[in-house]
């Protein structure tokens, strides 16, 4: 854009009759010129409204004169901002976040900018409800009700009506028939509850040496102002949650704001009690179970800067934070940070870009760190903070594994004679136990004892899982849910169907069979809904149960401290399957689901079912030899050319048609161009080949470190775009390889 052309003022705002670009939140890359009006002035970040086609949209007005795509345009053909709104503008270095996002994951920006703006109500004026405020004068006529409510309202603060009713004991009537005389004046009060401020002088956890020296490292980090990144690698209970929130409070004393990012499933009402103890008042939390209002009261509150701390979930990043100093991202190792639909992206390493844009501290907290974090911290990318003792008397539970080739158990039996003898002294003992499988279910495939027949999803490439207790099969890729039938699809066999290895609820029934006594919980999502989830965990925490089997869902955050004996039924479940991290991944999952056992003053144990015992991995879990698996690890990723030493990226074609769908797949291959470090491997049919109906082609860009992949993509995909029911998906860096 040339600047000559508009009126601008030394504030950097476009005044009336100029242009400014404007983004939309659509799937666009490039923003649109419009005409700002006369005695209207706007700059970036500013929220607008602006006509697109017969309706208006709101979007957000970007770099001014930066947008080489955005020439003049002859202003006849412009139409104008409708409006600019209130609302504090996104700040800069929010803008280029977006911006770098965008470029990095090959999303539209508008797309990108679409995940900040999300809560569309939180832009017009802030909501408000009815109140009064005491008018001056006493009305004539004086009943004991009305004498109560002006004797309140005196003091000369605004109320709800509703409030001031109740704490007179009176109707509401009575409130209106008094500002209907005059005697009170109606108000409007905000709708939404303001934030607590955090108090970071409040006394936190005595914190041990190893813990002190811990957390003046990270308060430093933010005390710099500058950015970093720091690995904080500590067992499970070395206090990694106490030492951050010193580092939340240096930042409160700094007036910036922090960010926590957490796994959706780690956002527990444990976590929140712990944060308000430290701070005095609840931090502003972001998840996927809140209801509008209180988005929009969190979203208004971060871009005021009203919010001084918020714990959320992955997509809390792209919050339009005002002044964000801080980001915490705990379990930095989980998968659960990389979003796979829409943007797809990966919220630790997106925020570790946050931190760098932002110049401030980025904090990586993991008892099992990512192949990635330890890496950059070898490589003095990162600090290396480390704790390595459990607080308290807690020590790590001893591990031991069981080579299931040699156990005999016959085909409806799922654990081991030691597993069943650690049970039962447990039970003895009254000690608790948890038996880990991560599958729901009954029983993960049902076939015909006669004709073989398996029970398939009809659109998807998977088996329908046996659910006893809702006596249902469930697709587990789609949701299809449909009854289990009484005779063979197939061969039309009456009690011909087999339920074919374990869930969480046929590893129920064989524990209740072998000890009747005992009181035993299945923990899993299908079971449990979310409101009993937390009355059912209090339970387990209290001792009121002696066998938990759970799936991922117990696997972490929560503290059970009756649990003594941790068993993983089959260790082996994430293995194979393509994916360059499942030993990685296998490895994190075990050693936290094994840390669980005794995190209070009883030594804990765990014992690990696996049929390949001499797994580097299993063997690292018993030794407690990190190092020695990772190096192992690192060399074989190194060798292969896979992350962190290479660059991967996945396309994923689907479509209706599978001939076409592979067509489309095999023709993409065929015009890759040459480039030099890079190679493009497939298409292939998708491990999964169908799901919803839609069948699947992988293709898989192998790169140099040193290659700009985005650059090659671009050069090869750019308009080579699907058409019909085709779709491309593209995710570089790729975290999952179905
Ligand atoms: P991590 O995040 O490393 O798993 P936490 O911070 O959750 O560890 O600490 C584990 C448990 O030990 C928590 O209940 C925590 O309150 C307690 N704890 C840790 N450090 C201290 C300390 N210095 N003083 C008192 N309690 C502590
Ligand atoms: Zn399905």
């Amino acid at each position: 854009m040339n600047s000559d052309s508009m009126p601008r003022s030394k504030d950097d705002r476009i005044r009336g009759t100029g242009q400014a670009p404007v983004l939309l939140p659509l799937a666009l890359d490039t923003p649109y010129t419009y005409l700002v009006p006369e005695g209207m002035a706007v700059g970036p970040g500013d929220f607008v409204r602006v006509p697109l086609g017969p309706r208006e949209r709101i979007g957000v007005v970007w770099g001014l004169g930066e947008d080489p795509q955005a020439d003049p345009v002859d202003p006849a053909k412009l139409r104008e901002i409708s409006e600019i709104y209130d609302t504090p503008p996104l700040v800069g270095d929010h803008l280029r976040f977006i911006d770098w996002v965008a470029v990095y994951t090959m999303a539209p920006r508008g797309s990108v900018l679409r995940m900040t703006m999300r809560v569309p109500a939180a832009l017009g004026r802030p909501p408000t409800r009815a109140g009064v405020i005491y008018g001056g004068a006493d009305p004539e006529r004086l009943t004991p009700q009305r004498a109560r409510v002006l004797e309140i309202a005196r003091d000369g603060l605004a109320r709800s009506t509703g409030d001031l009713a109740r704490e007179a004991d009176v109707t509401s009537s009575v409130v209106r028939g008094l500002i209907a005389a005059g005697a009170l004046s109606a108000v409007d009060l905000p709708a939404l509850d303001p934030f607590g401020v955090p108090d970071p002088g409040l006394p936190g956890a005595r914190l041990t040496g190893e813990q002190a020296g811990a957390a003046a490292i990270l308060r430093d980090a933010v005390r710099k102002n500058s950015f970093s990144v720091t690995l904080l690698d500590g067992v499970t209970g070395s206090g990694k949650t106490e030492v951050y929130f010193e580092a939340m409070a240096q930042a409160l004393r700094r007036g910036v704001q922090s960010l926590v990012l957490l796994p959706e499933i780690a956002l527990t009402p444990d976590f929140m009690a712990r944060f308000e103890a430290r701070f005095g008042t609840a931090p502003a939390a972001w998840h996927s179970a809140m209801k509008p209002r209180q988005r929009e009261r969190v979203w208004r509150a971060v871009i005021s800067g009203d919010a001084r701390i918020v714990v959320g979930a992955r997509s809390a990043l792209f919050l339009p934070f005002r002044s964000l100093g801080l980001l915490i991202i705990d379990e930095e190792h989980e998968a659960a940070f990389k979003q796979e639909d829409g943007v797809v992206y990966h919220a630790r390493d997106m925020g570790v870009v946050r931190g760098q844009i932002g110049e401030f501290a980025v904090v990586l907290s993991s008892a099992t760190p990512s192949l990635e974090s330890l890496n950059n911290a070898e490589a003095g990318r990162y600090a290396h903070v480390r704790l390595k003792e459990r607080h308290g008397a807690a020590v790590l539970p001893d591990v031991r594994l069981i080579d299931m080739r040699k156990q005999k158990l016959p085909a409806t039996r799922w654990l081991s004679a030691p597993v069943m003898a650690a049970l039962s002294a447990r039970i003895e003992a009254g000690e608790q136990s948890l038996l880990f499988l991560n599958r729901r279910g009954y029983a993960p495939l049902t076939l015909c004892r006669k004709c073989g027949f398996r029970l398939e999803c009809p659109d998807c490439d998977a088996w329908l899982v046996e659910h006893r207790f809702r006596g249902e099969l469930m697709c587990h890729h789609c949701g299809l849910r449909t009854p289990v039938p009484a005779t063979c699809p197939s061969c039309g066999a009456e009690d011909s169907l087999a339920a074919c290895g374990p869930g969480v609820e046929r590893l129920g029934e064989e524990v209740r069979e072998a000890f009747p006594g005992a009181r035993i919980e299945i923990l899993s999502s299908d079971l449990v809904r979310t409101a009993q989830l937390r009355g059912l965990l209090q339970q387990i925490a209290h001792g009121a149960v002696d066998i938990v089997i759970g799936t991922q869902l117990v696997a972490k955050g929560h503290h059970f401290p009756h649990l003594t004996l941790v068993c993983v039924v089959d260790a082996d479940i994430g293995l194979g399957q393509g994916d360059p991290r499942a030993a990685e991944r296998t490895y994190q999952l075990l050693r936290q689901v094994a840390g669980r056992a005794g995190r209070a003053e009883k030594p804990g144990e765990a014992l690990i079912q696996t049929y390949l015992p001499e797994h580097p991995l299993m063997r690292a879990l018993v030794a407690r030899e990190r190092e020695v698996f990772f190096s192992r690890e690192r060399a074989m990723r190194e060798a292969a050319g896979l992350p962190p030493y290479g660059r991967l990226a996945s396309l994923i074609v689907t479509g209706r048609d599978e001939r076409e769908t592979a067509g489309y797949a095999n023709g993409l291959a065929r015009a890759a161009p040459p480039a030099e470090g890079v190679r493009v491997l497939g298409p292939a049919p998708a491990p999964i080949g169908l799901i919803r109906g839609r069948h699947r082609y992988r293709l898989l860009v192998k790169a140099r470190r040193d290659v700009n992949i985005q650059a090659f993509l671009h050069a090869w995909l750019d308009g080579r775009q699907p058409r019909g029911s085709l779709r491309l998906k593209i995710d570089v860096d790729p975290y999952s390889f179905y």
